[in-house]
């Protein structure tokens, strides 16, 4: 009896607790890697290398196909004036990051993540100029990934619906997000996306999405969170992630949150 009784207050504890532990941990993204520190640059290998090794949960990157059909990992559509989705790689090939880094292709920063097993590759296609070659990259870009083995570490995110649609149609089982903040959480379940990834603003703007996201069990990211007020704003919401120019801080303010 008496170990009924006591076994009894230990499940009471226990259920007790579980909100608490429960309570869902925002979790961090580094924006186009972390490259606010020395030695750094936006979507360089050393910044992939740098988010890794603060361990932030994913290290997000944009990636171009070249005229020429070659994925690299840059964010502008232009490097040092020449547009990369018009230019073949060859002309592209010798130029340097702001950190003395040459311009990676895809398969080089993949190559890069296989050896560091953790970060989740938080993958950018960029819009292209076509619903076509939306398509084509899409295409080029999963077949890359899936040769890598790194399927089960990326999620894909795109601006263009036509993009994120057909990344959903090729890699069913790889989390898709969507970028434009023009569609209602319904909206996305409806196209079978993860969930959203919208600029903060625009969640600042229907709050109602907050709760129309979780009940529709979509996740939620917002981008690009660098005022500490906004991540504690964005923390105290519940989203699932948080990507940031400022990794460490982020890390921070969700620790403090706790
Ligand atoms: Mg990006």
């Amino acid at each position: 009896m008496k170990h009924l009784k006591f076994s009894l207050l230990f499940l009471m504890c226990m259920l007790a607790a579980v909100p608490v532990s429960a309570k869902k941990k925002t979790k961090v993204i580094a924006h186009r890697g972390y490259w606010k520190t020395e030695g750094s640059a936006q979507n360089s290998i050393r910044s992939l290398e740098r988010a890794n090794e603060i361990k932030v949960y994913g290290s997000e990157f944009d990636v171009h196909l070249t005229a020429d059909n070659v994925p690299v990992v840059f964010h502008d559509n232009k490097i040092q004036g020449k547009n990369i989705q018009t230019t073949p790689y060859a002309e592209l090939k010798d130029l340097k990051l702001p950190n003395g880094e040459t311009l990676p292709t895809l398969e080089q920063y993949l190559d890069k993540a296989k050896t560091l097993k953790k970060t989740k590759l938080i993958f950018e296609l960029k819009s292209h100029a076509t619903p076509q070659r939306d398509r084509e990259a899409a295409k080029i870009v999963t077949e890359m990934v899936n040769g890598k083995k790194l399927t089960k570490r990326t999620e894909y995110i795109a601006f263009s619906l036509e993009a994120a649609k057909e990344l959903h149609r090729l890699s069913p089982k790889t989390p898709v997000y969507y970028l434009n903040g023009d569609l209602s959480p319904k909206q996305l379940k409806e196209l079978g996306f993860t969930g959203l990834d919208y600029y903060y603003k625009v969640m600042q703007k229907h709050p109602e999405w907050f709760a129309e996201a979780k009940d529709l069990k979509l996740k939620i990211n917002v981008w690009t969170v660098d005022d500490p007020k906004v991540m504690k704003e964005m923390i105290e919401n519940q989203v699932d992630f948080l990507t940031t120019d400022y990794p460490e801080e982020a890390q921070k303010a969700v620790y403090l949150h706790r």
